[in-house]
């Protein structure tokens, strides 16, 4: 497949600049911000299908092929949650009102029931209505700390435990995530499948 521009389903430059410096140079990313301001309301039940769902959008606006992402935190005690909603987990009061949620829902349950993982669905679509999207998941595993620790980072980095690296994924500099994250390992396999490894 020869494509040499993408639109990215995204109005943030911050993730913008990261998804282009991880997916390389071979291929310039455009926001979908410089066709249209409309976002599609995310009515999926998993990353997979709201990843599509941006995608597609982001195709019919700009007449492009267009990359998506998806992502968030599923703990395994939670059964998954806060998954999709992970950015709204405390009802869109920003990441500390979502980070003491998280705490509360786990308090008293013991460190070898706090495993979770954040999980990253890229959705590549040729065009608006393409049957087959490319899908490439990552997964980076760790666990729920029961204090914060760390500056950097945004979300739930202060309260992931990594174990590779026995810190919290805010303890990390930014260069270190970035090789190691669930966006690193999701965006490693679409450049595999694209022919760009
Ligand atoms: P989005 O898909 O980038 O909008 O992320 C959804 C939400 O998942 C974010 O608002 C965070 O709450 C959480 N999240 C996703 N990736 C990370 C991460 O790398 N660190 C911490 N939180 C994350």
């Amino acid at each position: 497949m020869n494509i040499q521009q993408l639109v990215l389903a995204s109005h943030n430059t911050g993730k913008l600049k990261e998804l282009q410096a991880m997916l390389g140079g071979g291929i310039t990313l455009r926001s979908v911000g410089e066709f249209s301001s409309a976002e599609p309301e995310e009515t999926g039940l998993s990353f997979v299908e709201n990843a599509i769902l941006k995608a597609r959008n982001a195709a019919r606006l700009s007449g492009l092929p267009a990359l998506a992402d998806d992502s968030g935190l599923a703990v395994d005690y939670l059964g998954g949650a806060p998954g999709i909603y992970s950015a709204r987990y405390a009802g869109g009061q920003g990441d500390s009102a979502n980070n003491a949620k998280l705490l509360d829902a786990l308090r008293g349950v013991p460190s070898a029931q706090r495993g979770a993982q954040f999980v990253c669905v890229l959705a590549l679509v040729r065009h608006a209505s393409d049957p087959l999207p490319i899908l490439c998941e990552g997964l980076w595993q760790g666990r729920i700390l029961e204090v914060a620790r760390g500056d950097h980072g945004f979300g739930y980095d202060p309260l992931f435990w990594v174990p590779e690296r026995e810190c919290s994924s805010a303890e990390l500099s930014p260069a270190e995530k970035n090789q190691l994250s669930h966006r690193a390992r999701a965006m490693a396999l679409l450049r595999e499948r694209l022919g760009l490894a």
